[in-house]
Order: C-alpha cells, then structure tokens, then sequence
C-alpha cells in the first residue's frame, strides 16, 4: 500500500488538511474549515468519493478536526484504510533550536510554547492543531516542519542585524527566514529539471504569493533570505510594507501618536499593494494597471522594483548565479511581473524569453542564449512536509 502523511496547517482560525502520497505528492484529499469559532464556519472537503461543503459553526480546532475525520469517513478515504505514516505539521517558527523538522513530543511542544514571542499570531495556532491532533490521532507518530528551518544555513554575517550585540541573546534579535519549506522544494525541483544535484547549483527562488520572499541558496544552502526576525521585511507583499527605514515607527510615534502596535497592524495588514491601491490580488491588480490606473502601475512598478534590487543582491552573494526561479501565485502566474522583474538584466547574462514566459507551468522561460536560466516551478509545501515528516518517521 502506498504511504500516506496527514498534512496539517492550523491557522488562528483555520484548519487546513491534506492525505499526501508521499512518493507522487498527490493528494488522495484536501479539506480546509475556516472561521473557527464564528457563527458561521466553513468546511469543504475534497474526496475519491465527492465534494463536500457545510456551513454549520465550529466551535474549536479540536471540533474542525473531528468534522474532518467524519469528512474522510464519508467522502473517502476513510482514514482506517489508508497507510497513514505519520501526521506532519506546519509550524511557523523554529527559531534559532529547529534546523530541521523533529518529532512532536512534550519536549517540542514546550519549546514551540518558548517561541510565541517571536510569532504571536502563528505558533499558538501551529501548536494548538498538533495538540489537537495528537488526541485525536494518538497512535500515529506526528512531525513539526518549520517554515524557519531551511534557513538555519545562514551565516551569521546575514542573519545578524547591527543592533546592540546581547539583542539575540536578550530577545532573539535576529533574521530567522519564512517560506522555508517552498524554497527547499522548488530549488529540489529545479536541480531535478535542469539535470543536476542541488548542491551543484547556486539559485535564486523568488516565491511570490500573498508572503513574498527571495532566498539565495548555494549548493542547497540558504545563505541569504529576504524575511526577517518576522514575516514582514523584505519583498513588497500582499498587504505587506516589506522593507522600510526602521525608523518610521518613531516618527509616526512622534508626529501622529500612532502607537507600536497599530503602526505593526497597519505594516502587515493595511501596506503593501493594498496600501498602495486597496487591492492586494495580484490578478486585479493587473487587470487595473493594464486598463491605465496610476497607483495600480505604480504599485507593480515597486513591487517589481524591489524583487529587482533583491535579485541583483543575492546575485552578488553568490557571485555566480545558474538559475533563477520563479514560484507561488504570482510568481507561476503572472509573466508580467516575472519579465518586469528581470528586464535589462541582460549585462547579469538574464535574458527572459517573451514568448516561453507566458507559460504558467513547470519550465525554463529564459531564451537558450541566456547565461543564468530562468524558470518557473510551481511549489507543493504539502509534498515537502509529507516527505520531511517520512524522513523522520523513518530515522
Ligand atoms: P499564499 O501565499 O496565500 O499561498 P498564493 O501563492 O496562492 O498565496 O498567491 C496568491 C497571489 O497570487 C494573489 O495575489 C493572486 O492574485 C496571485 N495570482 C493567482 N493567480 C494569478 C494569475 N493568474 N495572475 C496573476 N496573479 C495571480
């Protein structure tokens, strides 16, 4: 029988599932419940036996769990029939302990509590689904993945920040990186389409999606990512600022009053391409930059922009660059950004090649005489975790 992991990512109000074939990642069933614990939550499951969708409230991430098994017993599989190997965990932060994903055990569980500081919105979720889930499926062996982990590789030249030195020690001051578990796929899958091992190649993943991040990795090693001590530095986001003089929090403290925490809330939720236009969807975005709205081409301009600027930094770090990829919504998606992203950089031996750059598929869209090949690969996080969670499993 084919081996099968759970794949679990509790968000503060969501529970999403998948049953991966840790050999083909596909997914044998896909479900996700949001709004937990609001009068009206939604619940939709994909199975071998039908779709299923209901909007009747639940109350707890435990009930969401349990409204997913029964969805499994009735849409298939139903899980007593499946190899299930192990239940993988997305967890946000691994802080500086996780460089690599580990067994879920009262050990972890107490150090995963120890980093809510450093991701308050994230890890009480991450932790409250892997409690969940142990009670209810205690005989499976269960994995924490951290989105942190691949970029443990840094060198501390990279994920220090100038700031007095004991601000690590003290408050774990530092640049951990996100997106960990899409770069590691795709800069596999990459090494796979052009024939060679990952630790041969020396790449640059842009993984654009709501979350924007770059990464340079040098024979399968992060050395550099653009996210910091959180998810906010770095690319222009979805309705994140990305990077800003740090001392605008200051200033707003000063000249309107603005506290810390709003001027935190309106750097993550209210900036980025939302606040440049109020539309923080790539695919409108677009479609009002085309039908000629200024703050619409002024916002993909910056967005652009700034993927550009990392571009040529992570460049430089590593002197020589083989490949460049693309991935997550916008980054499969739109050949608008991608060709924006890179244009001129012919001098950098980048040469985009219009016509194969309008693919959204797995491939190489960069024309045969460009030095560094440029491509795009769609991410599968799920497939990462389900094949990190077996590693563990199997020791
Ligand atoms: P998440 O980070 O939540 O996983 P995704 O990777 O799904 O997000 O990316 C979501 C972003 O991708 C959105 O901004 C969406 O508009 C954009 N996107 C999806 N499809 C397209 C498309 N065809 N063209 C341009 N942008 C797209």
């Amino acid at each position: 029988m084919t081996e099968h992991v759970l794949v679990i990512n509790a968000g503060s109000s969501s529970l999403k599932y998948s049953l991966v074939d840790s050999d083909s990642g596909d997914a044998a069933a896909t479900g996700l419940v949001e709004r937990i614990g609001e009068q009206s939550s939604h619940h939709v499951h994909h199975g071998p036996k039908g779709d299923f969708e209901d909007d009747s409230p639940v109350a707890s991430h435990e009930k969401a769990l349990e409204a997913a098994v029964r969805a499994f017993e009735t849409y298939g599989p139903a899980l007593g029939d499946v190899d299930i190997v192990a239940v993988g965990h997305r967890v946000v932060h691994g802080g500086s302990q996780f460089a690599a994903p580990a067994p879920v055990d009262d050990a972890l569980i107490a150090a995963v509590t120890e980093l809510v500081p450093l991701a308050p919105l994230h890890n009480p979720a991450n932790l409250e689904g892997i409690k969940v889930a142990r009670r209810l499926l205690p005989d499976l062996p269960h994995v924490a993945v951290f989105d942190t982990a691949f970029h443990q590789t840094l060198p501390p030249y990279a994920y220090r920040y100038a700031v007095p030195f004991d601000w690590l020690k003290e408050y774990g001051i530092r640049r951990y990186g996100f997106h960990g578990t899409s770069h590691a796929f795709v800069s596999e899958r990459a090494a796979q389409l052009l024939g060679r091992g990952a630790d041969q190649l020396n790449l640059i993943v842009l993984h654009l999606g709501n979350g924007c991040s770059a990464a340079a990795i040098r024979r399968g090693n992060s050395v550099d990512t653009s996210m910091g001590l959180t998810p906010l530095e770095g690319l222009v986001m979805g309705t994140r600022s990305g990077d800003l003089d740090p001392a605008v929090h200051g200033h707003l403290a000063r000249v309107a009053g603005q506290s810390a925490a709003e001027t935190d809330r309106i750097l993550n939720s209210e900036s980025g391409l939302k606040g440049l236009t109020g539309e923080n969807d790539f695919r409108e975005l677009t479609r009002r930059r085309a039908a000629g709205d200024d703050r619409a081409r002024l916002a993909f301009d910056l967005y652009c922009y700034r993927i550009k600027k990392y571009v040529g930094a992570y460049y430089a770090v590593l002197g020589t660059v083989d490949a460049i990829v693309f991935t997550a919504g916008v980054g499969q998606h739109s050949a608008e950004a991608r060709a924006a992203a890179l244009s001129d950089l012919d001098g950098l031996g980048i040469q985009v090649d219009p016509v194969r750059n309008t693919a959204t598929t797995e491939g190489v869209i960069s024309t045969d005489g460009s030095r560094v090949k440029v491509l795009v690969v769609p991410t599968n996080e799920e497939w990462q975790i389900a094949r990190e969670a077996l590693a563990v499993v199997r020791g």
